[in-house]
């Protein structure tokens, strides 16, 4: 009987890690302020790191585990401080920490004790015999590099039986190797390897083309459209369609990307997945039904096009436009909810005015929880008609259903 993989989530900062927590993930990932690949994540210092822990462990009845990514190429100087950070992670408890370097690994397996070690997907583990050296070295989950079919994984987990496999499934991609890219330090000085890549792979360029020079004929263009030229840009990975293909692979972990997504982004895309993963394993049937609803929640975040990857062989990855694909905009976010009154007090993120119809996105009810109403009438914190209000400004809209606490509105764009 085939096990249900852990849904993981992103957790760039603590409102995203509630939300993860709240939108169905079993596990999260998170990074320190120093030693993971997103730097320009919020992230989380000591002190949150430790509140992060207690929260998703005690959360609601279900221990949700967090993983903590430790895995830039680490330089001399990093060992100084990174002794004492594993063992501060195990003191509060994470459940694992992420790694890709050998010596972080080295360090990690001599310092923790009851932590479990997970190699990152920057460690480019490709085969089954990677894959056994990592386990038999003690890790305890391999997450796989996303340049593997979903053949591949199979084998690898055909022969792994002393670690779990991980992969992503959802979610931004590199043109890149694994990340493995110079871009960004050789144009900005920014090190794609130490967590800060400013995605110049993405960047708008000069109408061009490349061509190898024995290949007489054969030109790579550049030129996509009329704004302007987009060199390495890859389109959005997204798995949902394929739940079963990627449950019977053997993989005991589907990652979701983005720490540095909108809390609705997360939210909705964990919606999907975790009503998606929990239809197939409760009633297949259900499952093939319910996909065009899956895939049309998903449509409600923002994307670069959606790809399978290399999970079906070769990839039509990249070259598309740098611009994201979005039907609807995130418009707010409900902070609290009175019952007598019926009125929501929502933190408002982009534009919506009265006679506007928005959707409203609860984490119950699966795929069909949610619904849409017409806004009659908003006021502001003092009681007076809001006609404008500022981004982050709180507002107060009479709900034509009950909400809670981080249900998210959307808009559908203009
Ligand atoms: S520049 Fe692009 S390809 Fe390179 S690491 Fe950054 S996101 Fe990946």
């Amino acid at each position: 009987m085939i096990k249900k993989p852990e849904l993981l989530a992103p957790a760039g900062d603590f409102e995203k890690l509630q939300t993860a927590c709240i939108y169905g993930a079993d596990a999260v990932y998170l990074s320190g302020k120093n030693f993971g690949l997103r730097a320009s994540a919020k992230n989380f210092g000591y002190e949150e790191l430790k509140k992060a822990v207690d929260y998703a462990h005690g959360f609601a009845g279900k221990r949700i585990n967090v993983y903590v990514t430790v895995n830039i190429f680490a330089h001399n100087s990093d060992f100084i401080e990174l002794p004492d950070y594993l063992r501060y992670l195990e003191e509060i408890g994470a459940d694992a920490v992420i790694v890709s370097d050998l010596g972080v690994f080295s360090v990690a397996q001599r310092e923790l004790k009851n932590t479990q070690i997970h190699i990152s997907t920057q460690a480019n583990t490709t085969n089954y015999v990677s894959a056994k050296f990592w386990a038999e070295l003690g890790a305890s989950r391999i997450v796989l590099a996303r340049e593997l079919s979903l053949g591949e994984i199979r084998e690898i987990n055909g022969n792994l039986t002393d670690a779990q496999t991980e992969a992503f499934v959802h979610g931004a991609m590199c043109m890149s190797y694994s990340g493995r890219c110079l871009i960004s330090n050789f144009l900005t000085g920014r090190d794609a390897n130490r967590g800060a890549c400013a995605q110049p792979c993405r960047w708008e360029y000069e109408p061009f083309y490349i061509k190898e020079t024995s290949r007489e004929g054969e030109f790579f263009p550049m030129y996509e459209d009329g704004r302007g030229t987009y060199l390495f840009n890859s389109k959005d990975l997204c798995m949902i369609s394929h739940i079963p293909e990627l449950a019977q692979s053997g993989l005991s972990s589907f990652k979701i990307e983005g720490r540095m997504k909108t809390p609705y982004y997360i939210a909705a895309t964990l919606k999907a997945y975790r009503a998606a993963i929990d239809d197939y394993f409760t009633c297949p049937e259900d499952y093939e039904r319910n996909k065009g609803k899956y895939l049309a929640e998903i449509g409600k975040t923002s994307n670069r096009v959606f790809t399978t990857g290399f999970y079906f062989g070769k990839p039509e990855q990249i070259y598309e436009s740098s611009s994201y694909e979005r039907s609807y905009d995130f418009a707010g976010v409900v902070r609290s909810y009175d019952e007598e009154t019926k009125i929501a007090e929502i933190e408002q993120r982009n534009k919506f005015s009265v006679g506007d119809t928005i959707e409203v996105l609860s984490p119950e009810g699966g795929i069909d929880g949610g619904f849409a109403q017409t806004i009659t009438e908003m006021r502001n914190e003092k009681g007076a008609v809001a006609d404008a209000p500022h981004p982050k400004e709180l507002i107060y809209i009479k709900m034509e259903k009950p909400v809670s606490e981080n249900y998210f509105l959307r808009k559908k764009s203009n």
